[in-house]
């Protein structure tokens, strides 16, 4: 798991579910995703906004929080 220092911790990318649609990529608001050569979204970590929309958009729903990363946002 990746921690992103400025919030909690980003999202995870199911290697096996996702096709590289970059539906995540368009409606990202850090512009931190991008496509890799094997058509697998990575996310570079500094710039996560840790907002959760590329998870709320992934029809393969295979970005994913860690659950204990919502319970932080409902406690904030
Ligand atoms: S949680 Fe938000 S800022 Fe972070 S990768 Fe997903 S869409 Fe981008
Ligand atoms: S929206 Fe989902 S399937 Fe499409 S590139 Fe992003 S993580 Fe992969």
């Amino acid at each position: 798991m990746v921690v992103n220092p400025k919030t909690f911790m980003i999202p995870e990318i199911d290697k096996e579910k996702c096709t590289g649609c970059g539906i995540c990529e368009d409606a990202c608001p850090g512009k931190c995703i991008s496509i890799n050569s094997d058509d697998v979204a990575v996310i570079e970590p500094f710039y996560c906004e840790n907002c959760g929309i590329c998870c709320e958009v992934c029809p393969e729903e295979a970005a994913q929080l860690p659950w204990h990363s919502w319970q932080q946002h409902a406690k904030a």
